[in-house]
């Protein structure tokens, strides 16, 4: 900044945060700011209207049950609930593509723990429309769309950012919800660590003629994991994890074939199957933030931290730096500290950047060690997988760890 006078950060402090970024963890920390009182501009890149449709994109998530915490707790979860699907039981099995599951299932029923369904499906499309909604609700909100953020620039007072369209924007923390290849943390020289799966997740949505029960099943098959989770209807979503390769293959067959690709891995406990829209296609990586931090910025959801979707647990990361991040802020301005000081951004990056690097390298090693087709490790998971179920401890641990009610509970997902 040459003439720092000059900038709107001088002419008065007009907003609190600058979220870049309007996915959903953006969406989701400017909705908790507003109403814990801060004001949030937020911007995005993409046209509202693109975001704001419920023509359904295939992607649907398991939200932990903290999740759906969070979601109530910032007034969001009554326009989801009847779009979302309670999960009441986890099945998981080692597939064998054919030959439905193997004798080793792990089978984790919620009814093992007090506080209800582990989670939700819901759809993002109804997620998406919901957390627009809010925005539009909230008068200390202001929304940028269309827009991109090109560069930032910080200085002791505070941070700013120049948008493609030449628009300023000042404020006093930087929050960068900009996903996966995040330009905030890369103009903030923040560097990543990462690396390819080889594998693409092909996302759908079948209809089936039997009731899914509340149930979601997760095969790991030789290639990588299938998901088939649960959604409101005789419906459910579809996360198949292939090898490129083969993923590539798959995608380019009519949607006949493509059924009759995914019956092996499928099998018949549903009945017959149809698809119910379009197929997509993402490619698998891990990708991490080497900081979550660095001056008057920080970084949430896949900004901070890009998973393997073989646990289902990428937004529920996101969504829990949001709440942990609401925490830090709010007692730091009770206490009368700068919200964009470094010693606040420190706890929220002491809370955070462990249990996700965490997180993030258990879906690696699952992956890893799942997706093969060797008899040893084969051999090995699967008594694991005995052992884990047949032990009402170990089997409680998982339901609360899938639950998202293990470690510190920031107050917005404590219910
Ligand atoms: C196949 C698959 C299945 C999944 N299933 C689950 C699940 O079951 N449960 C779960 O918890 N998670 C799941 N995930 C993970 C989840 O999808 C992500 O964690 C989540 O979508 C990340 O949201 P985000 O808001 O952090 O980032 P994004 O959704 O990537 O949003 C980033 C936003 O930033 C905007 N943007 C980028 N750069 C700029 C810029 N310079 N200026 C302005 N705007 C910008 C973009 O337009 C975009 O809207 C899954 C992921 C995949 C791939």
């Amino acid at each position: 900044m040459d003439n720092p006078t000059t900038l709107p950060i001088l002419q008065g402090m007009k907003t609190d945060l600058i979220i870049v970024g309007g996915g959903l963890n953006g969406p989701a920390l400017a909705i908790a700011a507003a109403r814990a009182g801060f004001t949030v501009t937020i911007i995005d890149a993409l046209p509202k209207a693109a975001r704001k449709t419920r023509d359904f994109d295939g992607r649907s998530y398991a939200l932990a049950l903290a999740s759906k915490r969070l979601l109530h707790g910032v007034g969001v979860w009554s326009a989801i609930a009847e779009h979302a699907q309670p999960m009441l039981e986890i099945k998981v099995t080692d597939g064998r593509a054919g030959e439905g599951p193997a004798p080793w299932m792990m089978h984790f029923d919620h009814t093992e723990i007090e506080e209800g369904p582990m989670g939700f499906m819901v759809e993002d499309r109804h997620l998406r429309v919901a957390f627009l909604d809010a925005m539009d609700a909230h008068d200390n909100i202001t929304q940028i769309d269309g827009d991109t953020v090109v560069a930032q620039a910080v200085e002791a007072a505070g941070v700013s950012v120049t948008l493609a369209s030449g628009k300023e924007i000042a404020g006093q923390l930087l929050i960068g919800s900009d996903g996966r290849s995040s330009g905030t943390a890369k103009r903030a020289g923040i560097k990543r660590i990462g690396w390819g799966y080889g594998q693409t997740a092909i996302v759908c949505a079948v209809g089936h003629e039997k009731p899914h029960g509340g149930i979601a099943h997760q095969f790991f098959m030789p290639n990588g994991p299938l998901a088939i989770l649960p959604l409101t209807g005789q419906r459910s979503s579809i996360v198949w994890s292939e090898s490129t390769e083969r993923a590539a293959q798959v995608m380019a067959l009519d949607d006949d074939g493509f059924l009759e690709a995914l019956r092996p891995a499928f099998g018949s406990f549903l009945g017959q199957i149809s698809l119910t829209g379009a197929r997509f296609t993402y490619p698998l990586g891990l990708t991490l933030a080497q900081s979550f931090i660095a001056d008057r910025m920080a970084l949430i959801g896949d900004a901070a931290h890009g998973m393997h979707p073989i646990a289902g647990q990428g937004l529920n990361a996101g969504l829990r730096d949001v709440a942990a991040l609401m925490d830090v802020l709010t007692e730091a301005r009770s206490h009368g500290e700068d919200i964009g000081g470094p010693l606040v951004l420190a706890r929220y990056q002491q809370w955070r950047r462990f249990d996700t690097t965490s997180l993030a390298l258990a879906t690696d090693t699952f992956n890893r060690l799942f997706s093969n087709d060797n008899p040893i490790l084969r051999a090995a998971r699967d008594v694991g997988m005995g052992l884990i179920n047949g032990a009402a401890p170990l089997r409680r641990g998982f339901i609360r760890e899938a639950a998202g009610l293990t470690g510190e509970l920031p107050s917005l997902m404590q219910g």
